[in-house]
């Protein structure tokens, strides 16, 4: 599938149907996700590979990576009802995702999501609860040896001293995240956030 294509085809993904504030439910836009996505792709780690999505919402990133070609994908959400809508659009796509309800901070997780070759994901940016992006990078770094994830502009040097001696950041691609206005704290109606996807490398 190509990236024009990709993009076009999850641009069709419903939304979160009432978005959370204190979970930062904000569904990647349909651009941003394909561009992760494709990038991985390209590197070797979507295609043939064990992919897990932490934090899935309404599961833009799990699902873009089954149609990528990933062998497995699993998603990992805390909000029960973002999982019924990812679920739905799992089903609309004909793709196959599991979904589990479980919190990135609980240590064990059930069944495929023990074990990942590579994790997507897009974090909360710890714009509600300082520091929520903590538990999501520690658990990539324990599950797959390969993360892509999506942080603010200017988190590397955090990112970078958060994982030392567990983790390397191997590549840092620009974006941008247009929040369409959701919650009652928004003033705009678009809201462009500067964004950098960071590809982590676990260190053995
Ligand atoms: N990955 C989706 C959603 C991003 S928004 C997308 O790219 O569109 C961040 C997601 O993380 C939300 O769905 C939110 O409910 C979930 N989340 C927040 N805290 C969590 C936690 N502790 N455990 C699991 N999921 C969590």
């Amino acid at each position: 599938m190509k990236l024009k294509n990709l993009e076009m085809t999850l641009q069709r993904l419903a939304g979160f149907s009432r978005p959370r504030a204190v979970l930062e439910q904000y569904q990647t836009p349909a651009p941003l996700a394909a561009r992760l996505l494709y990038h991985a792709l390209m590197k070797g780690d979507i295609e043939g590979k064990r992919v897990c999505d932490l934090g899935s919402g309404t599961g833009v990133l799990a699902i873009g990576a089954s149609l990528l070609g990933a062998e497995s994908v699993t998603g990992i959400e805390i909000d029960d009802r973002a999982i019924e809508v990812a679920r739905r659009n799992a089903t609309m796509l004909e793709t196959d995702v599991e979904f589990i309800s479980a919190d990135v901070k609980d240590g064990g997780l059930p069944g495929r999501a023990g074990a990942c070759d590579t994790v997507v994901m897009n974090p909360p940016f710890g714009a509600q609860k300082a520091h929520a992006d903590r538990p999501f990078i520690d658990l990539a770094l324990r599950l797959a040896p390969v993360t892509y994830g999506i942080f603010n502009a200017g988190s590397t040097s955090f990112v970078k001293t958060y994982t030392e001696g567990r983790g390397e950041i191997a590549e840092r691609v620009g974006g941008s995240f247009p929040i369409k206005r959701t919650f009652a704290f928004h003033t705009k109606d678009v809201q462009e956030i500067e964004v950098e996807i960071l590809r982590l490398i676990r260190i053995p």
